[in-house]
């Protein structure tokens, strides 16, 4: 955003944060009057914006484990799949928003909005709540924003950094630090057993 509205977005953004509004309201208004098309966006992609080095190793150790594993994002599709694209990872299912090119412009579509929360473009919640119903037993979130506080709390286990790990603080929401995916890969098995335990002792007590 940086390269294409210079540092001014920042200033609405946090100005709708400030008003207690999340990114439904501020996405609509980054993505007014869109001075980039789809191919200027992707080349800029490619110079700036890199995937965590260590997560494809967190996708393939999920794949041994047999672990569900899917993207949750509140930004835009157009990265996230070029990233995937990139590194080989296409196959991950992800939800985010649309960056829609029409006519010389762009807007943006929300269609994971969820009418609960109303404030976010994803409401990454959601994904959580679907994920308990059909198949996990076990719900591990790891994130590190403002659109990653409305799942945070319905997550078994939460690895946390930047904002997210200050909100998990201040909500006293249990969550494991991380710096990046080398951490998480090494953290994960003993913070999953002593999950299992947990859920064992509990299980005994009644
Ligand atoms: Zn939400």
């Amino acid at each position: 955003l940086d390269h294409f509205l210079g540092t001014t977005w920042r200033d609405v953004v946090n100005s709708v944060l400030s008003r207690g509004q999340k990114s439904a309201v501020y996405m609509p208004l980054l993505y007014k009057d869109w001075p980039a098309s789809r191919e200027e966006m992707v080349k800029v992609i490619d110079e700036k914006a890199a995937l965590d080095p260590h997560f494809p190793r967190f996708v393939e150790y999920c794949r041994d484990k047999g672990y569900h594993l899917e993207i949750v994002s509140d930004g835009l599709d157009i990265y996230i799949q070029h990233l995937l694209a990139r590194h080989n990872l296409k196959d991950i299912p992800y939800t985010s928003n649309r960056l829609v090119f029409e006519d010389g412009t762009a807007r943006v579509e929300s269609p994971f909005r969820s009418e609960f929360c109303g404030l976010c473009g994803n409401c990454k919640r959601q994904r959580v709540l679907a994920a308990r119903k059909t198949l996990a037993s076990c719900v591990v979130y790891i994130g590190d924003g403002i659109s990653d506080e409305c799942p945070a709390g319905h997550s078994d286990i939460v690895f946390a950094k930047g904002s997210l790990l200050a909100y998990c603080r201040e909500s006293s929401i249990q969550a494991v630090p991380f710096r990046d995916f080398a951490d998480i890969l090494s953290l994960f098995p003993e913070v999953l057993a002593e999950w299992l335990q947990s859920i064992s002792v509990h299980g005994s007590a009644k």
